[in-house]
């Protein structure tokens, strides 16, 4: 092994991300997949925290967070030196920038320091914040119509010192469209100098703050009028200007402000491995998504009793499904016993649509589906089909409710219940959502069973009903169906959104509804 080959196994290298303008969707493939690799990661201020799903549960994440004007987690010498330190010790670093890293992102001088310390780098563009500010505020940064130029600027500097490094003059009318950034501090020096130097004092303004993010916030103005428009608004840092004639289409484009859960907080309290369909569907609607898998599900250590009906599985009339995880489960130890779809010539019930979804999933579909769906539900629809001396195999979690067993029992039924999986209590981040709720920026609560419900509580852990609802005040609370709902007012809490029909893309259009028709919370 030569010195170099010695060096490059010793060494680690950095990788410089652009991180997206803060919807955790618009990093680029690259940039995720070596995230999903990453060993250290330093991350910014504006680099969404949601991108940190990626990251390796072992990898050491570090937040050198520099605000605008304000405080300083590290300096850029500091941050320098921790890429260099880390990159040394052999570690794979991802260096994660807000936006594009070099667009204003002081991403070549860190580089620089990598090159004199001789560590390999490479550097992953992103889509900088001027694009996604225009484009998630309806407006599009050039046009055939209107504009053939766009300028990106910087605002952070003193447009009045002699030795600016923008040439305003030229500035002014030579591009079409003018994006500034870090210009909110300077907008009234900004605005003054392109009208001073013959830009129509008419020409329209936008200032988008937290751009495609859900605390996205969006003015307009003119060139005259926008500063006095920022200061009534309250608008602050991290925002872009927009200058130019583009900005007069956002009347027509505009589409992410106008999503109807658009600025919700929602908590979404489901077990880890289902959340995605219900956080997909309220993100697609705009709501900001905070989720806390309340249960967590596992399989059962003793499988003795589906083992032993699925050995027999051939003298059973029908097999019973009553949630997607019963499907899951069944399914899992069916082919761990080498078995499949084919072993099963019973005829099979659901409980509802999403579970029947699911079963379709594995080739099957349904011979019964009640028209409610509850256990309640499918008992009756069972006992309609006549279930006098049949044998049934129900499939379900370790600890669930008895109605659908016994009501089938009492009919002249067989019912062999076989446990497949069991709900776990989740362990921490309790205090983080008691101080979400106790700040009041919580929305909306969704519930999609009664577990749900029950460990939600467990994780509030609140003292007492007045601090319970103390803590609730003003969050609005929906229930996927009847039981969920009833343990919801059991708890002494009010349910606000119910739907008709109990599956997830039901709850979510009410929910969609409730807030269309102006619902308060
Ligand atoms: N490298 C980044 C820019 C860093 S400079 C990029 O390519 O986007 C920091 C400035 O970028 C902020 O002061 C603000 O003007 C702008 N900015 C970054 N993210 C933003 C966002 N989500 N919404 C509005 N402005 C943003």
């Amino acid at each position: 092994m030569n010195n170099t080959d010695e060096k490059i196994k010793r060494t680690g290298k950095v990788y410089l991300v652009g991180a997206g303008p803060g919807d955790p969707g618009l990093i680029t493939l690259r940039g995720k997949y070596l995230l999903e690799r990453a060993e250290v990661v330093v991350y910014d201020y504006l680099a969404s925290k949601k991108l940190l799903r990626h990251v390796p549960d072992t990898a050491k994440l570090i937040y050198a967070g520099k605000k605008g004007g304000g405080l300083h987690a590290f300096t850029q010498q500091e941050i320098n030196g921790l890429l260099v330190e880390h990159a040394r010790a052999g570690k794979m670093v991802v260096r994660l920038k807000g936006g594009d890293p070099f667009i204003f992102g002081r991403g070549a001088e860190e580089i620089e320091e990598l090159v004199q310390a001789s560590i390999p780098f490479e550097v992953v563009p992103g889509v900088t914040s001027a694009t996604a500010a225009a484009t998630y505020a309806g407006i599009p940064i050039t046009h055939r119509g209107y504009t053939a130029s766009v300028a990106f600027v910087t605002g952070h500097e003193d447009p009045t010192k002699k030795e600016s490094n923008i040439a305003w003059d030229k500035l002014a009318t030579g591009a079409g469209t003018i994006v500034v950034y870090m210009g909110i501090k300077n907008l009234p020096i900004i605005t003054a100098k392109l009208i001073e130097h013959g830009r129509d004092p008419q020409t329209p303004v936008a200032v988008v703050r937290w751009a495609s993010t859900p605390q996205q916030h969006s003015v307009e103005g003119t060139l005259e009028t926008i500063t006095e428009v920022v200061r009534e608004s309250g608008i602050k840092p991290p925002a872009l200007v927009i200058v130019g004639e583009v900005v007069k289409l956002r009347n027509t484009i505009d589409w992410f402000e106008k999503r109807p859960l658009f600025g919700k907080q929602v908590v979404v309290t489901r077990t880890r491995e289902q959340a995605s369909e219900l956080v997909s569907l309220l993100e697609e609607n705009g709501a900001d998504c905070l989720e806390y898998s309340t249960i967590h599900i596992e399989p059962v250590e003793d499988t003795g009793a589906v083992d032993a009906a699925l050995g027999e599985i051939d003298t059973y009339d029908w097999l019973l499904f009553t949630s997607i995880n019963a499907v899951t489960w069944f399914f899992k130890r069916l082919f761990e016993l080498k078995m499949d779809a084919r072993d099963l010539r019973c005829r099979i019930a659901v409980v509802g649509r999403t579970t029947a979804d699911e079963l379709q999933r594995y080739g099957i579909r349904a011979d019964l589906l009640p028209e409610k769906f509850t256990g309640e539900g499918l008992a009756e629809a069972l006992i309609q089909e006549g279930v006098q001396g049949a044998r049934i195999l129900l499939p379900r979690a370790l600890k669930a409710r008895e109605v659908l067993p016994q009501r089938l029992t009492a009919a002249g039924a067989e019912v062999q219940v076989a446990p497949v999986y069991r709900n776990v209590p989740p362990q921490g981040r309790k205090e983080e959502l008691r101080e979400q709720l106790q700040s009041g920026m919580i929305d909306l609560i969704t519930f999609t069973s009664s577990s749900t419900v029950r460990n939600f509580l467990t994780m509030v852990d609140a003292r007492d009903q007045e601090e319970l609802h103390r803590l609730m005040d003003g969050v609005t609370i929906a229930a996927i169906g009847p039981i969920t709902a009833r343990t919801v007012t059991d708890a002494g809490l009010k349910v606000d959104i119910q739907p008709e029909r109990y599956t997830i893309s039901d709850m979510v259009q009410a929910i969609v509804n409730h807030y269309r028709e102006g619902g308060a919370g």
